[in-house]
Order: C-alpha cells, then structure tokens, then sequence
C-alpha cells in the first residue's frame, strides 16, 4: 500500500492515474499535480466514473523546486512520477533528492532552448541517489521502455550474444485531422526534425533528418515506411547490450505528416529560437503547438492500431537467430477503457508497471537506472496483464 505522486496531467498523466486507479493494493492513494488544475479535476472526475477511485489533485509548477518540494512534504508520497515534460526532469529529480523521495519518469532531460536531449544530465545524479538510499528509474514508457525491457528480455531468455537491435515504431491510427501529433507535438517535432543517429561498431552515425528510410512488414500492420531517427533508448542500449554490433530506431510517418511537416519546417514554424512578433519576443514551434490539436483530445476520434518492437538479431547455442519481439495496440480499446488514445496508453501504462514494481520492491536499487538494468520478468508478466500483452515471432 503506497501512495503516489503524478507530475502532468497531460494525454500521459491521464493514462497514468486511470491505471494505477485500477490497481487500489499497490497505489492507495493518488494525487495528480499539474500546473493547470482544471486538466487535474478533469481527470480526477473520469478516474471516479471509471474506476470509483477518489484521487487527490494540486496545482504545483514543477520548473519551481520549492513547490513540489512543499506538495511532497503535505502529501507524502513514496514515489514520485514524472509525465510532465523532459524540461521538468531535472527539478523533479531535485524535489525528489530534497525530500527522500523515488523518482520515476518517461522521457529523458531535454534543455528547453537546446533540441538537445541525452541522459548524461540524469545519470550524473547516480552518486546523489545512491547516497541517500534512493531509486531513480529513467524512461518507463514504451520506447524507451518497453522497448529497453524486450532486450533485456531478449538477451536474458533467446540469446547468448546479441549483434544488432532495430527497435521499429509503427502507428497507423486515423485521427482524422490534417495535421496533429500524438503526443505533446513541441516535444514531438523537435524529436522529428532532429539529424538521425545510431549506432555501430562504437560509435556514432549521424544522417540527414529523414533522410534513410526502409518498407518494413508489420505484424498487423502490413508494410510501411519507416524512418531513421535518432531516439534516447539508443544511448543506454548501446551502453547496456553487450557485445552489440549496430542499434537503430524507426519510426513509421504517413506521407501526409512528411508533406506537412516540410512545409512548416521551410517556413519557420518548428524553429525553437525566438523571433519578434508585434513587440514580444515568441517561440514559432510553441505557437504552432498552440494551433495544433491537443493530443489528449485525439483520443475519441482515432481509429486503428500501433505495433512497436524489436528486432533482435545474434547467436543462441551457436546458431543463427532472429527475431521481434513486439506488442500491437488499439487505439479504440485504450480509449474505451480509459478515454485516451493508443500513444497516451502504450506510455502511461509501462510507467503505471514501472511504479508497481518499485513500490513492490520487485524492482530495487539504489541510484539512477535504465529499465534494461533491470530484471525483464516481472515486467514482462506485468505488460500481459495490464493491457500490453507481447508476442515473439522468430524470423531465422
Ligand atoms: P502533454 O503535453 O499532453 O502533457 C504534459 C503535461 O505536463 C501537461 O498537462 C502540462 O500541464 C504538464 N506540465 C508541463 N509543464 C509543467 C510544469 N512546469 N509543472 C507541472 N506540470 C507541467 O504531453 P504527453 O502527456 O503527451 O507527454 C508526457 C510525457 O511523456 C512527455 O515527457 C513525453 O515526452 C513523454 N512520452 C514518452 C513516451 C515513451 O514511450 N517513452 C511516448 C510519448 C510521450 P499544463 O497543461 O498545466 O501546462
């Protein structure tokens, strides 16, 4: 029996409370913290129809460390879980260290004038959580996360050695707009507008953003474009798996997201520097993100499914083997069960599991972790039971 804490109440915060509502032994109490109170009570009131569970809510801005530190010290959380923005990592890590508190979040710290993002600034606070006997488990999402969880799987379970890793992301959900992101689309874009990077040999390729692309057959899905990018769970992987050879991320566009996506770049619109506008300074992506609809609003008209895996290739008993591990989502179930869409869904409930196992203490450890440090089974049992049940197929 534990209490917790949500930072964010976002498309991800909202999957987050309505699951660990679900699980009343393990989170007894909940509060939602956000900078915006009425998303909170929103939330608050789906929670109780849904579930019957009460959960407290707060207005906190987590940039200001003082204020979660007092919303901490009045609620007393064992855990705090951060589905606010990569912004907020660093000073909800520091709230966490104030008041003794574990940390969990799903996406790694990202400087907000820099479309920069990389774990060094969190794994640099390893020394501080393991001073004071605390657990910090970065990328408890989908990818990273489960994503991370199946290689460890992979290589704990069907592989002596692993050589390559190709994680593939693919969501053909409808939402019926011309243009909109999944998730938070600032946070979205800048991923997608990045140079490409993976992995190979020790180090780094860098490609043109978009810039390689490969027709990847889906289970489900059939085949679809899928694109080079560069995505945080490579860096910990890399350091992770090894004896690794090469690992990469893809990640599948429609041809009508490219064609949007080229026109706002050439015009400026996702540029993170500031410019002039009528006097005041404004940020061109921050606006757009104004103009865009809001992805927790996507839920109720998207139709379709997602399929994210990987694809794990190497030696097992000497031989040859390949294959892909992976979990097929419906965006009309999740919003069924839980009134989001299946991008909010695959995120929130890794991070629900990831909590679970913390509070637990299934999962244990004092310091900063990444989710492939740890032991993939009791996660994997989890994902079955909780809504993202997995499947393997081997391919050779
Ligand atoms: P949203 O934009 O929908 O939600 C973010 C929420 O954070 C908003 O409600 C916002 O509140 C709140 N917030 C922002 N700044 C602050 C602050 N200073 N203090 C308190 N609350 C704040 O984003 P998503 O729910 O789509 O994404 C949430 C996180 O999940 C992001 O970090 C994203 O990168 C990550 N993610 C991870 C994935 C994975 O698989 N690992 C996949 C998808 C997302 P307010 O409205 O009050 O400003």
């Amino acid at each position: 029996m534990s209490k917790v804490l949500i930072i964010g109440a976002g498309g991800v915060g909202s999957v987050v409370a309505h699951k660990c509502a679900q699980v009343p032994e393990v989170f007894s109490e909940i509060c939602l913290g956000s900078r915006t109170l009425t998303r909170c009570e929103n939330i608050q009131k789906s929670v109780k129809a849904r579930t019957g569970c009460n959960i407290e809510i707060a207005r906190v801005d987590a940039d200001r460390v003082p204020e979660t530190v007092a919303l901490i010290r009045q609620f007393k959380p064992k855990l705090v879980i951060n589905v606010a923005l990569p912004y907020q990592d660093l000073h909800l890590m520091d709230a966490c260290l104030e008041t003794g508190v574990d940390y969990l979040d799903t996406a790694n710290y990202e400087p907000p004038d820099e479309a920069k993002f990389c774990y060094q600034w969190q794994w640099d606070y390893q020394e501080r959580f393991r001073k004071k006997g605390l657990m910090a488990l970065l990328g408890s999402g989908f990818d990273p996360g489960v994503t991370n969880v199946f290689c460890a799987h992979a290589a704990k379970h069907h592989f002596d050695e692993i050589y390559y890793v190709d994680i593939l992301d693919a969501n053909a959900g409808d939402h019926g707009h011309p243009f909109a992101t999944n998730f938070n689309p600032e946070i979205n874009i800048r991923e997608v507008t990045a140079r490409g990077k993976y992995w190979e040999n020790g180090a780094w390729v860098e490609t043109e953003p978009l810039s390689v692309k490969q027709s990847y057959d889906f289970p489900v899905l059939g085949h679809k474009n899928a694109y080079l990018m560069y995505h945080e769970e490579l860096e910990s992987l890399a350091k992770n798996l090894k004896g690794l050879k090469r690992i990469r991320f893809w990640m599948t566009f429609s041809d009508n997201y490219l064609k949007h996506l080229e026109v706002l770049q050439n015009v400026g619109m996702t540029a993170i520097k500031p410019v002039l506008f009528e006097g005041r300074e404004i940020v061109p992506l921050q606006f757009l993100k104004a103009l865009l609809p809001d992805p927790a609003s996507l839920g109720s008209r998207t139709k379709g499914k997602t399929c994210i895996g990987c694809e794990v290739e190497g030696l097992k008993n000497g031989k040859h083997r390949k294959m892909f591990i992976y979990n097929v989502c419906d965006h009309e179930e999740c919003y069924r069960e839980v009134g989001s869409q299946a991008i909010s869904y695959t995120t929130g409930v890794p991070a629900m599991i990831g909590a679970m196992l913390m509070l637990t203490g299934k999962w244990r450890g004092e310091g900063v972790f990444n989710m492939e440090e740890l032991d993939p089974d009791p996660f994997m049992e989890k994902l079955n039971i909780h809504g993202l049940p997995w499947l393997e197929k081997v391919m050779s």
